[in-house]
């Protein structure tokens, strides 16, 4: 971790300080080698089960964000602690995932922090970019060519989009430079109805930048849910109508008989998330 507890202070890593655990208390040990971060390591595991060594994506990541809302230890109720990444003034808590979490643990968290975004790192496995790449290009969008709202068609494509595609919380993967732009995180909408997956490319300055502005509430009630809610009510109007819920890709653009309006709000929601003009 980037922060011990010294004297009651957070203080960083060096060569030979002495820290404790702002989460358990035990004692903690400065590494501050040349090849690896400087970071500090328990001596013995740590209560916080949840706690994943760092890496230096880990680490980059939190650095964008103001130091006092990096490592935030939080508690619930029954007095379980856990070391949030990032915590902002808004609330949101921000998690960075480098390794692969069992759906347990997942959904754990998920309940643990109210408001959770995950940041996935989708360079961990070499298969990961190029299948997600594969779901990419087979891909429809609802409004073609533009290609700003993807409805995933063969998830089973992708182990990465199965591993994550039934969260409640807000999912971004990052490929980091793996697709032409290194802007890019691709934006997993909250579960919806069914487990289906839908993506939008959300730019990673905007990303956080809105978060460093406290801005995300309004992020999420002026471009992502909206879109998240005209979806899922136009697929079980759908399905009211037909029967069933046609998803056979030449048609897909058409299925889902989204409201004239919903095109209009799906660019204003593309342009928030990339941050291409200020329209609001
Ligand atoms: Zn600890």
């Amino acid at each position: 971790m980037k922060f011990a507890l010294f004297n009651d202070e957070r203080s960083e890593a060096t060569k030979g300080a002495k820290g404790v655990c702002p989460c358990c208390g035990s004692e903690l040990i400065a590494k501050c080698g040349e090849v690896y971060i400087h970071h500090w390591a328990h001596k013995n595991k740590c209560d916080d089960r949840w706690w994943e060594n760092e890496t230096e994506w880990h680490r980059n990541w939190k650095n964008e964000f103001p130091s006092d809302w990096q490592e935030v230890v939080h508690h619930d109720k029954s007095g379980e602690k856990h070391i949030a990444d990032v915590k902002t003034d808004e609330g949101w808590t921000v998690e960075f995932q480098h390794s692969y979490l069992k759906p347990e643990e997942r959904r754990s968290r998920n309940n643990f922090y109210k408001k959770l975004i995950w940041v996935v790192d989708g360079t961990r496995r070499k298969t990961d970019l190029k299948q997600f790449q594969k779901v990419i290009n087979e891909e429809s969008s609802l409004d073609k060519p533009s290609q700003k709202l993807l409805y995933v068609h063969f998830p089973e494509w992708s182990r990465l989009l199965m591993e994550w595609k039934d969260s409640d919380s807000l999912i971004l993967l990052d490929f980091k430079d793996g697709f032409s732009s290194n802007e890019d995180l691709w934006l997993i909408y909250p579960r919806m109805y069914k487990d289906n997956i839908f993506l939008s490319q959300f730019s990673r300055t905007a990303f956080i930048e809105y978060l460093n502005n406290n801005m995300f509430d309004e992020i999420m009630d002026k471009a992502i849910n909206p879109i998240k809610v005209t979806v899922e009510h136009s697929i079980k109007n759908n399905e009211k109508t037909t029967g069933y819920w046609n998803t056979k890709k030449e048609e897909s653009h058409m299925w889902l008989g989204l409201p004239k309006a919903f095109l209009g709000h799906l660019k204003l929601t593309y342009n928030i998330l990339n941050k291409i003009e200020r329209t609001y």
